[in-house]
């Protein structure tokens, strides 16, 4: 491709509406362009690097055995209806309906869609196992939308399906597909770790997230430096920090004037947040419930919902009115004694003693409760793992990263073959209904991680397995004539062994085409400058620093060298 042609406008400034790395630079280099709030428009440069993630995970889906499908993105209400997502949803769903008023979504996922296939194709347990995937786009209308494609409202996923017999053949399956997924992210080069995760709302009996590290990710992650452990913070399991048992004394109410926060206690008192036992009104669904952590921790609204039955939409912290009329206090007076709505307790607070809470009093709050004061509907892990708590296997100190998730594989059983009654025959002739595993990548999530792993203060550094073209020549200056001729000779001699090439023919200076070949990350770069007229010119890698004056023929076979090495990839188990 010569560069004069493309349609591709690269900016100098940093757009200000992009907060992170990745954002800022598939704006600045032209790979995409926003059309709405969380909607974008990939361009010619973007699109060839979204092919090649896409084309990655097509070679891995199919090496593992899964067969690829495409569905609509328009899907008829009926099918979620029957699993009871079509309420689940919510706000998320895009919902539409058609001249004659039938209900639509576009989908969010296609769980459903893929039972329904399936139990319209198959009927005999010889045709499973089977793992179906589609590479596709789908929708969900995020409630903040943001990071550009990183949480977009439209995005393409790889998402894939298994069908088994039983549990013992999920187990086949969802190894596979986990193996699949890690020569995915290999091959694109990605830092990753592969973390237990919450099967929540999807029911189901485990599942794991492929999390790439930055610092910008969405999701915490705590990981165990000493064994390994590693699991999303909605479902990391908190070890109770034991603290010294003391001799209960007799509950008091003290006047603690204007003292609403930990903080202004904690100064107010001059003691230790974890004296404090913080009660949180919360909405679940229509119904108020108080939810205890000691002073310095955070609710968990992840467990807090699982623990509860409710989809984590549902939960709410309670507006202040609602608040002062279930404590009968301001908001930060709010404590388990005396309270009639039920009490659900963190297990580290089970085990303090002589602790503090609110008095559901304004500007009041109570020292030395202890449980006997009051009586919790349920004790529960309902707090956030923290860096330096006890790692739930080994009990080391974990740490806690950030990360991006871009992929998410998942045990998910019978919960829709069951919903949607998706059975097939076994040996005997009975109906026995499938078990089921489902497995998504976010595809330009994925495009957009690359980039947050791989770039400088110049640009972007793409790896070879995802980069748009893989070499970019360079003439300095195209008014010249040995330059121009030198430049594309090796342009069509790189093209011929089947190298991607850009050719920079624009009448630009050598400045502004050094920096856009920065900004874009191709990988190699060969630039024909003064001494074309000896066949000389320079050869660079964009990771590198390093110039390198060779002859042309030796930067075209070191090129071809170069990118063979790069994209080798053994396909072991
Ligand atoms: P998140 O917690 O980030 O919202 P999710 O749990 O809703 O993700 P899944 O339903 O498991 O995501 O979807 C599978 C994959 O699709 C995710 O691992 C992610 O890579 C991608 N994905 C999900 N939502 C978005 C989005 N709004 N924009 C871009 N990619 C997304
Ligand atoms: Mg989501």
């Amino acid at each position: 491709m010569k560069l004069s042609k493309m349609l591709l406008k690269t900016l100098r400034e940093t757009p200000a509406e992009a907060e992170i790395t990745s954002h800022q630079l598939m704006l600045r280099a032209g790979i995409m362009r926003k059309l709405a709030a969380g909607v974008y428009s990939f361009l010619p440069l973007g699109l060839r690097s979204l092919h090649k993630v896409e084309q990655i995970i097509r070679e891995e889906m199919d090496a593992a055995g899964a067969q690829e499908l495409l569905m609509s993105a328009l899907l008829p209400a009926e099918y979620y209806q029957e699993s009871g997502r079509w309420e689940v949803f919510g706000p998320e769903m895009f919902r539409l309906r058609d001249r004659n008023s039938r209900d639509f979504c576009l989908g969010p996922t296609h769980e459903e869609i893929f039972t329904q296939t399936v139990k319209g194709e198959v009927s005999s347990y010889r045709q499973l196992p089977l793992t179906l995937y589609q590479i596709q786009t789908k929708y969900r209308d995020e409630r903040r939308p943001r990071f550009g494609v990183m949480r977009s409202r439209e995005f393409i996923m790889k998402d894939a399906y298994s069908f088994d017999r039983d549990e013992a053949g999920l187990d086949v399956s969802y190894q596979n597909m986990y193996k699949a997924y890690c020569r995915v992210f290999d091959r694109l080069g990605l830092d990753y770790i592969v973390v237990d995760a919450d099967s929540g709302a999807m029911g189901g009996s485990g599942s794991q997230e492929f999390m790439v590290k930055s610092e910008t990710g969405e999701a915490v992650v705590a990981f165990c430096p000493h064994c390994g452990y590693a699991a999303n913070d909605e479902k990391a399991e908190c070890v109770p920090e034991a603290m010294a048992q003391e001799e209960p004394k007799a509950m008091e109410k003290i006047y603690t004037p204007n003292a609403g926060t930990i903080e202004e206690l904690v100064e107010f008192l001059g003691t230790d947040s974890k004296h404090f036992a913080k009660t949180l009104i919360y909405m679940a669904g229509e119904k108020p419930v108080a939810v205890m952590v000691r002073g310095d921790r955070e609710v968990n609204e992840t467990k807090l919902a699982n623990l509860l039955g409710i989809n984590e939409q549902d939960l709410a912290m309670a507006e202040a009115n609602v608040v002062t009329e279930v404590t009968g206090a301001r908001v930060g007076f709010a404590g388990p004694v005396g309270l009639n709505i039920p009490v659900y307790c963190d297990k580290e607070v089970a085990l303090m003693s002589n602790y503090i809470v609110g008095a559901n009093e304004s500007d009041y709050h109570f020292i030395n409760v202890n449980a006997k004061d009051f009586t919790p509907e349920v004790v529960a892990d309902l707090r956030t793992i923290e860096p330096g708590d006890a790692c739930p296997k080994c009990g080391k100190p974990v740490d806690t990263t950030r990360g991006v998730e871009v992929g998410h594989i998942f045990k998910l059983g019978k919960k829709y073959t069951e919903a949607l009654d998706c059975t097939y025959l076994d040996e005997n002739g009975k109906a026995q209904t499938s078990i089921m595993g489902c497995y998504g990548i976010g595809v330009n999530r994925t495009l957009a991680a690359v980039i947050e792993q791989y770039s400088d203060e110049n640009g972007i550094i793409w790896p070879v397995s995802a980069a748009p073209y893989q070499v970019i020549v360079v003439p300095v200056n195209m008014a010249n004539e040995e330059q121009a001729a030198l430049a594309e000779k090796i342009y069509n001699d790189l093209r011929d062994q089947g190298i991607e090439v850009l050719m920079d023919d624009r009448d630009e200076r050598p400045g502004v085409k050094f920096k856009d070949a920065d900004l874009i990350g191709i990988p190699v770069r060969i630039t024909v400058g003064k001494k074309a007229s000896e066949n000389m010119v320079e050869y660079k890698l964009r990771k590198s620093q390093e110039v390198h004056e060779i002859s042309a023929d030796q930067a075209i076979a070191d090129a071809c060298a170069w990118i063979a090495d790069e994209l080798a990839f053994e396909r072991k188990d």
